[in-house]
Order: structure tokens, then C-alpha cells, then sequence
């Protein structure tokens, strides 16, 4: 049976931190901030998959008072999330996220992001919809202050 799930993440942007998506390093004047590397494409993917097997979410599996999880790769907790679907006999069937981001720019790294968050979860890239868009300058991502990825996450469950 196909389950699905779905997550939510944002974070602040802030000077001084690399700004990294999708396992992309994006240039640009801010980054997210957060304990791991604060990719919150990843980050919402992530809570999607763990939303499909009724899991807790990253938080509970990879807390941010965790020393091991400072500056921890996001592809850890995509890793993570498709071994726990392994151990349930299972399979992803296809994950679709949106960032909102107002800059810089997400739509010339989306294919890159593609192929690392496929990798990261062991899927064919077809089956890793990524699109982005701007919050028509409205709210704190308007003015830039953060970052908010969403996404949902099928899985086909024994
Ligand atoms: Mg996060």
C-alpha cells in the first residue's frame, strides 16, 4: 500500500554560514543557519519519508543538542530516512518538494539538487521533483530573514 507523508522546515538566513539546498552549495552573501548545515530541502524530505512510515520526526532521530549532528551533512538524515524504509521492506516511490526562497536564485541549481537527493535516498533522479519559488516579497521570506522548503513523499509499504 502507498502511504504519504509530508514536511515542513525553514531557517533563518543569516551572514557567515554557507547557504546549502538540496546538498548544493549556493553562492550567496547569506546561509542558513542551524546545528547541522541547516539544508532545509533536505530537512522537509527527510520528515516527509519519516511522515510516511508514521514516524517522529528529524528532530527526535537527530537532535540538535546532539554533538555528532554539529555541522552534519543533510544527506546523513536522507540516508537515514530511506534505511528506515529498507528495514520496513519497503520503497520510495517519489518525493516533490518546493523551496520558497525570495534570493537568491533556486532554479539554475535544481537539477543539481536532483541528482544529490536522489542519490542520498538510492532513487533514479525522475522519481525527485524539485521547484522553487519567491514569497512575492511578502513576510519574513520576503524580506529575506529565511529559507522554507516543503514536501511530501510516497511510500510503498508490504
Ligand atoms: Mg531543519
Amino acid at each position: 500500500m502507498v502511504h504519504v507523508g509530508i514536511g515542513y522546515d525553514v531557517h533563518a538566513l543569516v551572514e557567515g554560514r554557507k547557504l546549502i539546498l538540496g546538498g548544493v552549495e549556493i553562492p550567496h552573501h547569506k546561509g542558513l543557519d542551524g546545528h547541522s548545515d541547516a539544508d532545509a530541502l533536505m530537512h522537509a524530505i527527510c520528515d516527509a519519508i519519516l511522515g510516511a512510515l508514521g514516524e517522529a520526526d528529524i528532530g527526535h532521530f537527530f537532535p540538535n543538542t546532539d554533538p555528532r549532528w554539529k555541522g552534519a551533512a543533510s544527506r546523513v538524515f536522507l540516508r537515514e530516512a530511506a534505511r528506515l524504509v529498507e528495514l520496513r521492506r519497503g520503497g520510495i516511490v517519489n518525493v516533490d518538494a518546493t523551496v520558497i526562497a525570495q534570493e537568491p536564485k533556486i532554479f539554475p541549481h535544481i537539477q543539481a539538487m536532483k541528482l544529490r537527493i536522489a542519490e542520498a535516498l538510492g532513487l533514479a533522479p525522475e522519481r525527485v521533483g524539485i521547484k522553487a519559488t519567491t514569497n512575492e516579497r511578502m513576510g519574513f521570506i520576503g524580506r529575506e530573514e529565511g529559507i522554507a522548503a516543503m514536501a511530501v513523499a510516497s511510500v510503498d509499504l508490504p
